[in-house]
């Protein structure tokens, strides 16, 4: 019986690339431009928070909302940094972001519902949208206009299904950071229009060359309307702890501590642990991995100029670039078969613009090492110079 249940989604395609490179890696050395992973040391006082919760002998539930302090130093952060009107009550730690924007779309969905999700896509959205029985509108965005969405174009998207829109600044894979007035225009036709936003930021301190990065809870007049997910993962260098946040109106949040409590329970105690040693020195830890993804990424630049011969547009945040298969010489839109055989025949791994909605783009993560990157460069020149002779 079991063998042929089924579930109307796929595994995320960034996961399975990942975990077919992960294997091709056990026999010979892979090329990493896949996993949005930041390749750097933890910072000391996160493990040293780690080591200390170990003696305290905590064996029990932690609660469901949260380590209370961690909690506090997560309005701290968000209030003093981007300006944001939270309370404690308005914030809920889970198990990484991926929870905290699938207990919210699980708690706004309803059979039919439509989401507005932003093409180019975080992979994720569009699944966890059907995985509640919602419907995803995508809407599409251009590198002509800096891949940003215009009120213009959600209003063409609008119906009376839509029920939620997704933005993701600073995005994944684009790099694209949104303005105050841009924000504030979304922000003003979702309301308008009783959508609610949900509102990615999960990459709000890997901004680079003196950009500034807005949140959308910067804004007082629409804090009842919007949910932000934030997470530990990239801004702190700690993806595998597994440690984000939900941040909203405290009767939301009161419901999807509901969700969480019968399904996860809470954050393990030692992650939420790991999670204040990162918050308590946060300007340092995020400084740290801001300075290190932004010389991985002016490297990758450099490398794939003297390489293809084309200078990229820098993106201004994040740890990706999106690049067309035009500007790797390969003369053809099909994403999927480019990454195939640049992994066949260069092992080198990144992902196929579709997969973020977009035909003819490749993402590259920029996270790994220095010395990687290079050799992973050369590894795609290769591949690409055999690719094109085919
Ligand atoms: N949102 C975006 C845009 C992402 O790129 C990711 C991870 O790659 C996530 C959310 C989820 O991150 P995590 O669950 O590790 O916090």
């Amino acid at each position: 019986m079991l063998k042929s249940i089924e579930i109307p989604i796929a595994a995320s395609v960034t996961v399975s690339l990942n975990n077919l490179a992960r294997e091709k890696a056990k026999k010979e050395q892979v090329h990493n431009f896949a996993a949005g992973d930041p390749v750097i040391a933890c910072h000391p006082s996160i493990m040293m928070k780690a080591k200390e919760s170990l003696n305290l002998s905590y064996h029990m539930y932690p609660p469901v909302k949260g380590v209370l302090e961690l909690r506090e130093l997560l309005i701290h952060w968000y209030n003093e940094e981007y300006g944001a009107y939270f309370e404690i009550e308005d914030t809920l730690v889970t198990c990484g972001g991926k929870m905290a924007l699938s207990l919210s779309l699980q708690a706004l969905l309803r059979p039919g519902d439509e989401a507005l999700i932003l093409s180019p896509y975080w992979v994720s959205y569009p699944d966890i949208v059907r995985l509640f029985q919602g419907v995803p509108k995508i809407v599409n965005t251009t590198p002509e206009k800096n891949w940003k969405v215009t009120v213009e174009d959600l209003k063409k998207a609008l119906t009376v299904r839509t029920k939620v829109l997704i933005i993701n600044s600073a995005n994944n894979p684009t790099g694209t950071l949104y303005t105050k007035e841009e924000l504030k225009s979304i922000l003003q036709f979702a309301k308008e229009n009783r959508i609610v936003v949900i509102s990615d930021e999960v990459y709000s301190e890997i901004v680079f060359d003196g950009h500034r990065f807005v949140s959308c809870s910067s804004f007082e007049e629409f804090k009842d309307d919007v949910i932000i997910i934030q997470s530990c993962s990239k801004n702190f260098g700690m993806t595998g702890w597994r440690v984000g946040f939900a941040l909203a109106p405290k009767e939301f949040i009161n419901v999807i501590a509901v969700l969480q409590s019968q399904s996860l329970t809470a954050a393990p105690f030692i992650c939420q642990k790991a999670a204040i040693g990162a918050l308590e020195k946060r300007k340092e830890v995020s400084g740290l991995i801001q300075e290190e993804i932004r010389k991985r990424r002016d490297l990758f630049l450099l490398e794939f100029t003297q390489r293809f011969g084309v200078s990229l547009q820098a993106p201004v945040s994040s740890m990706y670039v999106f690049v067309s298969l035009k500007d790797l010489g390969i003369d053809s839109m099909d994403s999927v078969w480019f990454c195939e055989e640049v992994l066949k025949k260069g092992n080198v791994s990144c992902i196929p613009g579709i997969a973020f909605g977009q035909q003819g783009y490749v993402r590259f993560a920029f996270s790994e090492s220095e010395k990687n990157i290079q050799a992973g460069i050369e590894a795609l020149q290769k591949a690409c110079k055999i690719i094109r002779s085919l």
